[in-house]
């Protein structure tokens, strides 16, 4: 297991054109979340879920990772055993910058997933067909997205992970999905960086904190867990 988590949410990809939602109002990309990002709404407006879902995969062709994607991958290609990138992104930022392994908690935005069996298909940056069926049982594909109310079978991976880790480092997100207070309280060193103090966060429990872009407060934060490796 790696002695350093970097966790990361939406803030992170932000500057790269990637709106993130407690940003924008509550919304994402205009939506109410529980419009596009639950399995009642998959259920019962299927298209309006799906063509969410084709625009942002659409938008994620568009966009590149920044300095901040770039310079963790870089980290975690220096440190293979000690680095562990956990998002609740769903973009592959990351996987382009480089990065050897990250974990997505919350799904992964170029995949479909079977709603029976759960069989993952890659589809890019691609429209979903809405006639392709799930090719080994059949049965009706979906974005490869956790809806809230869903179980997340990658935050079993992230409380491993948090077993060993020393240096916690949260990017970008408000923690108002996943809070992550209790997390950095018990670890040696944690940095929080956002743009400004959040409502679910309390400050207390982190040893430092930056309040800039991550773009900005990047090389800091990388020299911070440097000197402590
Ligand atoms: P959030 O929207 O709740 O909070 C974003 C946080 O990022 C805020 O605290 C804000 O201060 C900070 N921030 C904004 N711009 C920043 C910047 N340039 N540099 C540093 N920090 C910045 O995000 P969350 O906590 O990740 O929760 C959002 C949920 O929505 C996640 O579950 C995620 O799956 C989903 N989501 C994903 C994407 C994506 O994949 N890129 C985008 C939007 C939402």
């Amino acid at each position: 297991m790696s002695k350093v988590i970097i966790f990361t949410g939406a803030g992170i990809s932000a500057e790269s054109g990637i709106m993130t939602f407690r940003d924008a109002g509550g919304l994402w990309e205009n939506h109410r979340l529980e419009d596009v990002c639950s399995y009642d709404s998959l259920d019962k407006n299927r298209e309006l879920v799906l063509k969410f879902y084709d625009t942002r995969r659409v938008q994620l062709s568009k966009v590149e990772p920044n300095k901040a994607h770039i310079q963790i991958a870089e980290l975690q290609k220096k440190y293979p055993d000690d680095i562990a990138i956990i998002t609740q992104n769903v973009d592959d930022l990351f996987e382009r910058a480089g990065a050897l392994k990250t974990i997505h908690l919350h799904g992964f935005l170029t995949s479909l997933k079977c709603t029976i069996c759960e069989h993952k298909m890659d589809i890019g940056y691609t429209k979903q067909d809405r006639e392709t069926s799930c090719p080994k049982c059949n049965n009706l594909l979906r974005p490869d997205i956790v809806f809230f109310g869903e179980s997340a079978p990658m935050y079993e991976l992230l409380i491993q992970e948090l077993n060993d880790c020393e240096i916690f480092v949260v990017i970008g997100s408000s923690g108002a999905v996943i809070n992550t207070d209790n997390f950095a309280a018990y670890t040696h060193y944690s940095i929080l960086n956002n743009l400004e103090p959040s409502y679910y966060i309390d400050e207390a429990h982190y040893n430092e904190i930056i309040y800039a872009k991550a773009t900005e407060a990047i090389d800091d934060i990388i020299h911070a867990i440097e000197v402590r490796l």
